[in-house]
């Protein structure tokens, strides 16, 4: 790995980079933060100082290309509303820089399509940041369902689900956000039972329900979906923006279980198998593990495993629920 760390803007200051992601660089062996992006000068004016950076590595959302002229910047994270994922991108891209992305991709297949296209054209990396992916506790399940510890596996259960508090903001808006708890934190479920599995399912088949459709008139509340594999294995799975208490995923194999719950959290995750051996792990620091990663991706100049592909496969799984909803049918894929 190169002596030099490399140089990362964070792109949104919203609450994902002020309450985890800056604090994460303290523990990050291969990156630092070198600039933002931010719409708000008063953000600009605490980042500066807290971070000590320089008033040439602060840019706007309107001054944001200017970056291509920036040495000190490696790659962008992109922690916006999910709309501005695809155009924030591309525009990277043109700019020069390597893209980390926050989940979900974007708000459809056919803009995720846009933002690998730009990349590759550009020869820039493009990684999601799916950080359960690196976390050890998933790695020990993936192990697991991998090598058949408890044989085949057959069922799996996983959800997702949290109070959205009231207040008005861009997730309950369907533009900005592209839809609801399934792009935000089904998503974390679907992931799961994807690299359980290590398959793409072939029949997806969702019901909504709303119990507040005043508050989530433009986008999903609550949905529980069945996806079935190539192999076999029949996945279950809810998302809510309307209760607390799901956050797991259990797969159910010919001779045992494993779990981990809680699973999607920044830390505390468990885990747990029918034979009692332990799956413990130390914490670890999830966003520092996820831009170490991708730094080693931009050096080693290899294909992130969260690569851009990663997130595409997941959205025309959304889009595939989305569509069995509206139809009421089974969507074959
Ligand atoms: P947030 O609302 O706290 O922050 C969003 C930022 O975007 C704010 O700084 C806001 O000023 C800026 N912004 C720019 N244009 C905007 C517009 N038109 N409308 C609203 N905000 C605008 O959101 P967040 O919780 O930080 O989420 C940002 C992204 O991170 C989302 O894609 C979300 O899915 C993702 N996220 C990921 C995790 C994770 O664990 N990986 C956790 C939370 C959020």
């Amino acid at each position: 790995m190169a002596a030099k760390k490399l140089g990362v803007a964070l792109v949104g200051l919203g609450y994902l980079s002020t309450y985890q992601i800056a604090k994460s660089f303290k523990h990050s062996k291969h990156c630092r933060l070198t600039a933002v992006v931010t719409g708000t000068p008063e953000k600009a004016k605490l980042w500066k100082k807290r971070y000590g950076l320089p008033d040439s590595h602060i840019y706007s959302y309107e001054t944001f290309d200017q970056i291509v002229h920036n040495p000190d910047v490696d790659f962008l994270y992109l922690v916006l509303p999910n709309s501005m994922h695809a155009e924030f991108t591309i525009r990277a891209a043109k700019a020069g820089k390597h893209v980390l992305c926050e989940k979900p991709m974007a708000n459809s297949v056919r803009e995720c399509e846009a933002m690998i296209a730009a990349c590759r054209k550009a020869k820039r990396k493009l990684a999601i940041a799916y950080r359960c992916q690196l976390q050890p506790h998933h790695l020990e399940a993936r192990r697991l369902a991998c090598e058949e510890v408890f044989g085949k596996i057959k069922v799996i259960e996983a959800g997702f689900a949290f109070t959205l508090n009231a207040k008005p903001q861009w997730r309950l808006e369907k533009e900005l956000a592209g839809g609801g708890a399934l792009m935000d934190v089904g998503i974390y479920a679907l992931q799961a039972c994807r690299y359980l599995t290590g398959e793409e399912p072939n029949s997806i088949s969702a019901i909504e329900a709303k119990t507040a459709p005043a508050k989530f008139k433009e986008v999903d509340e609550t949905i529980n979906w069945v996806m079935s594999f190539p192999s076999g294995v029949t996945a279950y799975c809810t998302t809510s923006y309307n209760f607390d208490g799901i956050n797991r995923f259990r797969a159910y194999a010919e001779k045992g279980w494993f779990e981990v719950d809680p699973a999607y959290g920044y830390g505390g995750v468990r885990a747990k198998r029918s034979d009692r051996k332990p799956m413990k792990f130390k914490a670890t620091d999830q966003f520092a593990v996820q831009f170490d990663d991708f730094a080693r991706c931009i050096v080693e100049d290899r294909e992130s495993t969260v690569s851009g592909e990663e997130g595409l496969r997941d959205m025309r799984v959304i889009e595939a629920i989305y569509k069995s909803i509206r139809t009421g049918r089974t969507i074959k894929l």
